[in-house]
Order: C-alpha cells, then structure tokens, then sequence
C-alpha cells in the first residue's frame, strides 16, 4: 500500500447514499495512488463525521490530522475500517490503473503484485491474494490464460456477490482462432481498453447508483484521451504503413498493428522468447539478420524478460541504430495508462521519422 516514499497530495470527500456516509481519501504518492474509502463499517470515523457537526471538508481535514500521515497504520488498528470495492488482478496492471481512473476515489484498487519489474506470465498467487479476492466487490481478470489463477481462487474465495470482468471475453476476440494464438495483451488494443471502460461504468453504477455522473465523466474524458491516441495511430498509419517492425515478444502487436507495421520477426524467435524456450541457432540468425539488413524501422523490446538471446537482439539493434520501442506487462513506475501508452506512441513516431 501507500507506506514509505513521499506523499505528494491527499484528497478526501464525504458523501452520503441516504443510508449512511461514505468518506474517501485519496493520496498520492510517486509513482502510485492509493486511494480508501471509509463506510459505515467504521463507527468511529462515522461517529466523528455525525457528532462534530463540522462541513464535509472539514471533516475530511479533521481525519486526515487525527489519524496522521500513516495511512497503514489507520488500516492496521481498524481493519475493518476500509471499504474495497475493486481488487485488481495484477498489480500496476493497466486494467486496474484503468479502473482507478474510471472509479475516481470511490474504488480502491488493491494491488496483488507490487514487484514493477515481475513478470505476471510467471507470477504465482498465494493467500494473501485469496483473501483479496474474498473482500473484493469487483474482480478484473486479463483472461486469455494470462491469469487464470483467479478462477481457481475465486473458487475458494467464498464471495459470492462480487462481479468478475474479464477483460479477453470484453473483448469480444476469438480466443481459440483457427490460424495463429490469441493475442492476450489486451492493453495495447484501444478498441478493447474503451470496451473495458464501458463495463466498468456499468459495474460501478450498479455498485453506486448515486455517482452514477462522476462514473460517466471520468469515463468521457478518458475515452476521448484513447480517442486522441488512436487519431495518433491513424496518421502514423497513413504515413508509414508496411515499414518492418521486429519484436521479441507478441506484447505490442495490436498496437503495431493499428499503425500498419508489418512484424518480420520470425514467429518461432519471439514464441520461444516468450515461452521461455530456446531458440535454434537458425532462427536467432534469421532474427539478427533482420537489423543488419536494415529490414525493420524499429525493434519493440519487452525489458520485463530479458534472456541471452533478447540481449544479442537488443546489441544487433543498436549496433546496427535502429531505434528500440520499450515494451510492458505492467506500468511503468510513475507512469499511468494514458501517460504511458502516449509515451510508447511517441517512440514509435520517433523511430518511423
Ligand atoms: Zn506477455
């Protein structure tokens, strides 16, 4: 959670539902949010809310000098103080980045990895996350085998109310097609993150009908962001479409694809990258080649797995100055979504000038 660094900003609200009182504080800290709502589980904080008599503002200002800056410690002593209304599959994975950015401060997104630089293909689960998965309201899965350890925990989760959303079914994708696999990094495909984005509205709606406005206009905002983002793809596609691109990972492949770059890696390289497999002398020759031959405009690098073969692939590129993309699973560290799919558009602009 948020202990350790500097706080950059804290935020709070009190509302209410008619039923009871909700106050949420937001903090910020480099590099992350965290944000946790206080509800009518906390007869203490609801008894300070109800009695002073203070403006909501107040009240906000009020908890934030009573309960200090040790937001941990708060969650420590009460810890049945804090309403979760959304658990994240993966830690500073984009979907819970995006859930966070759709919810506001009425969803607290709980982070199962914390590691930036874990790679979530070889990430195992352990109880902690299954009790996360018992106290969540909503569930976001990638889906598409990337994290089906959440269906096996929700299982023995014993939560029968909570909505799970699958970001691969979202999609509305073949997810057993017929030719090729199923590209399961979704987060680079726009099409799907603004799909995702609706269901998240709806969920959270039905979650908080009273916000029901907050829920649409941070959605409105964000889907227009996506909106200049893809107007970005679609004038580097009408000025660069066919240039050759080479990967060591699928990661990036709707993305390249929406510019009209065409992958000359071949597929047995970065399926056996990926895979964690080796790869024959032939086919790593083959890749080489494709920067020494000047066949390919830019390299996208995955630097959350690197193996011997993705670091001669990396030299080839350099040695040979074709620009190298950075590619991810997870966030980059101080980095939100939006933040960070701009970035990643930009190198590609500058890669193709
Ligand atoms: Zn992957």
């Amino acid at each position: 959670m948020g202990g350790g660094g500097e706080r950059i900003s804290t935020a709070g609200y009190v509302g209410t539902d008619g039923r009871h009182r909700n106050i949420s504080l937001a903090e910020e800290y480099p590099g992350h949010r965290l944000h946790l709502e206080v509800g009518e589980r906390c007869p203490l904080v609801l008894g300070e809310a109800t009695n002073i008599g203070l403006h909501e503002r107040d009240v906000v200002d009020h908890l934030l000098r009573n309960t200090g800056d040790d937001r941990n410690d708060l969650f420590r002593r009460q810890p049945e103080a804090f309403r979760r209304p959304l658990v994240e599959t993966l830690g500073r994975f984009p979907h819970g980045d995006i859930a966070t950015q759709i919810g506001g401060d009425l969803v607290s997104v709980t982070s199962i990895i914390s590691n930036p630089s874990q790679d979530p293909h070889s990430y195992e689960a352990d109880a902690q996350v299954q009790l996360s998965l018992s106290k969540a309201d909503v569930v976001i899965q990638n889906g598409g085998g990337y994290d089906s350890f959440v269906d096996s925990l929700l299982k023995g989760a014993n939560n029968p109310k909570v909505v799970l959303l699958n970001a691969s079914t979202i999609s509305g994708y073949d997810q057993k097609p017929a030719t090729g696999e199923f590209n399961e990094h979704l987060w680079y495909d726009f099409p799907t993150v603004k799909k995702v984005v609706s269901k998240l509205v709806s969920t959270f709606t039905t979650e908080e009908p009273s916000r029901a406005g907050t829920f649409a206009a941070n959605a409105s905002r964000f889907t227009e962001a996506l909106g200049q983002l893809q107007a970005t793809e679609a004038a580097l596609r009408s000025s660069s479409a066919g240039e050759g691109v080479a990967i060591t990972e699928p990661v990036p492949l709707y993305m390249l694809d929406a510019v009209g770059l065409v992958n000359k890696t071949p597929g047995k390289f970065s399926e056996a990258i990926e895979a964690g497999t080796d790869v024959s002398p032939v086919i790593l020759r083959q890749t080489l080649a494709l920067f020494s031959d000047r066949a390919v405009k830019l390299l996208a690098y995955n630097d959350q797995t690197s193996s011997p073969e993705t670091k001669r692939v990396l030299a080839a590129a350099q040695k040979a100055g074709v620009a190298v993309v950075p590619v991810r699973e997870t966030l980059p560290a101080g980095k939100d979504y939006l933040e960070w799919m701009t970035d990643t558009l930009a190198s590609i602009t500058a890669a193709l000038k």
